[in-house]
This record gives structure tokens, sequence and C-alpha cells, in this order.
């Protein structure tokens, strides 16, 4: 287990800076996620940590040593990958062993077992990787990313390949898992369902910089930039340029920001033209036009009420609005107002 730390990393490439300027700490045994589009910096990020890239500038603490100059191998850091990587003509008990090959005791084989049964696969051990399915494989190369006792554990994407059901209880499952060996523990992914309901704390990336790191409420309820504000949240956050004729807000206020569930139907709001209908199950996504622009809105039934052409009325609490400036940053303590001219 280890404290990490990332001072001022970054990281060029000859087109282009992959990370730029990362800083961050992460305590001992905390699970942090790096939540962001694809091509962010994530997986770069990641590499470095595990010593197969070398940073450009900045460094990389573990318990508050440098290591930038320690080779990979001698950082015992476990790694994931989407693709598994299980080589193919091992035994699932042959793969767990590999990153022990150069220190075979019978601890080792001790360490496999125990670390099969934390993964729940004793009865697969003699197979070939071939012969498991894909959540199978997954619980093989956390095993074998788990036998030397890692100071970090380093997830890539790991649950993508999987099928949705078994995204969700491999979710459940490694988390159980790290929490039980209190590993430090960094996931990558762009799926903001896996980072927020994974992780301690979300560290969202954009272009190769930090945008926010936070809990999955702090990023949700107060984005600090609109980029995070537009990534969080599905359906998508309504985010318009707001008019002042309809809406009372600070003169720097450049975006407002608004939940499609922050709006609700109401004797007293502002009109509004369904435009379109889509049910999602539990409940249902419509488009408005009302005079702040088109809107999505959620109403909450599996059976909506609601049809094209129809009028409504909407409204929501001033509390509810985030805004932002020119510059994309949140304006901290700031919200809207409907005027009367808005109800009209
Ligand atoms: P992510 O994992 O967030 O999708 P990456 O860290 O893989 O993003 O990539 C970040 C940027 O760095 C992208 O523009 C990508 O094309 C570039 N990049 C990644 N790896 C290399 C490499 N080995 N050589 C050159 N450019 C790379
Ligand atoms: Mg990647």
């Amino acid at each position: 287990m280890a404290e990490v730390e990332l001072r001022n990393l970054r990281k060029d490439w000859d087109t282009a800076t992959a990370v730029d300027d990362v800083s961050i700490k992460i305590e001992n045994g905390e699970f942090l996620a790096i939540l962001g589009p694809s091509g962010c910096g994530k997986s770069t990020t990641l590499f470095m940590l595990a010593g197969v890239y070398l940073p450009t500038s900045g460094d990389i603490m573990f318990d508050g040593a440098r290591v930038n100059d320690v080779e990979a191998r001698l950082r015992n850091v476990g790694i994931v990958f989407q693709s598994y990587a299980l080589y193919p003509n091992m035994s699932v008990l042959q793969n767990i062993l590999f990153p022990t090959r150069f220190q075979k005791t019978d601890d080792a084989q001790a360490r496999a077992h125990e670390m099969a049964e934390l993964v729940q696969i004793t009865d697969l051990l003699g197979r070939r990787p071939s012969e498991l399915s894909g959540g199978q494989q997954q619980r093989v190369a956390l095993a074998r990313a788990l036998i030397k006792r890692p100071n970090l554990l380093l997830l890539d994407e790991p649950l993508s390949n999987l099928d949705a059901t078994l995204r969700l209880s491999m979710r459940a499952e490694i988390r159980r898992i790290t929490r039980e060996l209190g590993v430090t523990t960094i996931l990558v992914t762009h799926d903001q369902l896996e980072a927020t309901t994974m992780a301690d704390r979300v560290m969202c990336m954009n272009k190769g910089r930090i945008e926010q790191v936070g809990s999955a409420a702090d990023l949700y309820l107060r984005p600090d930039t609109l980029f995070v504000a537009g990534f969080i949240g599905s359906p998508p956050i309504n985010l318009i340029p707001p008019d002042r004729d309809v809406l009372s807000l600070p003169d720097r206020c450049h975006t407002l920001g608004l939940r499609p569930e922050a709006l609700r139907v109401s004797e007293v709001g502002m009109p509004a033209t369904v435009l379109s209908v889509e049910p999602m199950g539990r409940e249902a996504m419509m488009t408005v036009d009302t005079p702040l622009g088109d809107l999505r809105f959620i109403e909450a039934t599996a059976q909506p009420k609601y049809r094209p052409r129809d009028l409504l009325r909407l409204t929501f609490d001033n509390a509810d609005t985030i805004l932002f400036d020119a510059k994309g940053q949140r304006i901290p303590e700031a919200h809207a107002t409907l005027k009367e001219t808005a109800y009209a």
C-alpha cells in the first residue's frame, strides 16, 4: 500500500501534450477514478505511474519517495487492462503465478490460491484463458495483478469489454476486493457511472489537464467548469446562453446550467411546448420549447402523460441553477431567477 503523489506531471509526445501539469495526492488505501473522454490523457498518466512511460517533467512520489527513475518492475505496481492480456498458453494458475516467476516459493503458491479465492475462481485454476468467459478472465487478470501485494493497483478501462449486467456486478466485486485488501487503487474510465459508483474521489480530465477532483456529488451538484457540467449526468444538463429579458442573474454569467430533472410541471410557470417524448423505462425524457430555448426535461414516469405539441408550464428552484462565466468557470453561490415576463 502506498500514498501516491503526482507533482506537476507532464508528458509531451511529438504531436501533442498528453498530460499537462497534473498534480494530485492519493491517500493510502484510497480508490481514485480518472474520468474523461477518449484521448484526454488517462492511460498516459497510468503508464507513467507504472513506469512504462517516462514523464517529460514533474515528479511521481510513492510514500514520499521520488520514483521517476525506478524501473517498472521495481515499483511493484499491479495493472489490469481492458483486454485482460492473459497468456493464452498458460493455465489460470500459471497466469496468476507469472509475476512471481523469479521467486518460485511455496509462499507464491499459497498466495496464488489465496488470490484465486478472493476473486472466486478456485475451480478454474486448471483451465486455459480461452475456456473462460470475459468476466472470469477479468478475475484472473485481477488475481495476477494482486499476487505480489502491489503498492498500487492500476485498472485501465477494466470493464469495457463486459456486457452491461456483468459490468454492474464486477463493479461491486472490484470494490469489495480492493477494500478487503486496502490497496491504493487508480481506475481509468470514460464511463461516468463506473467512476462515481466505484471511487472515493473522481479526477475529471480534459485535454491533458485536471478539470476537477471531488466526490460524485461535488462533480454533479457543484461542477467547477462547464466541461464537468456537460460530462457528468445523463441525460446531459441543459447549457444555454441566458436571455436577460426572462432571467435575472449576475452580469458576468455567460452560460446557465439546468439539469433536466430540475424542471417540473407547475400551474405557475413558463409556457413549454412539447417537441419530443422519449420513454427511457422508469422515466421519460422530453424536449420542450420554452422562453429560455429548447430544454431537456425528465418526467418521472414509465407512462408518459404528454405528447408532441402539448402545452404545459414548467418551473424550477433558483437553487438548482448553475452559472458559468465566459471562461467556463462556475460562479459560486450565484443563481438565476425567472422574471414575470417568462410566464406570459
Ligand atoms: P486516454 O487513455 O484518455 O484515451 P491516452 O493517454 O491514451 O488517452 O492519449 C492521450 C493523447 O496522447 C492522445 O492524443 C494520444 O493520441 C496520444 N498518445 C498516447 N500514446 C501515445 C504514444 N505512444 N505516442 C504518441 N502519442 C500518444
Ligand atoms: Mg486509454
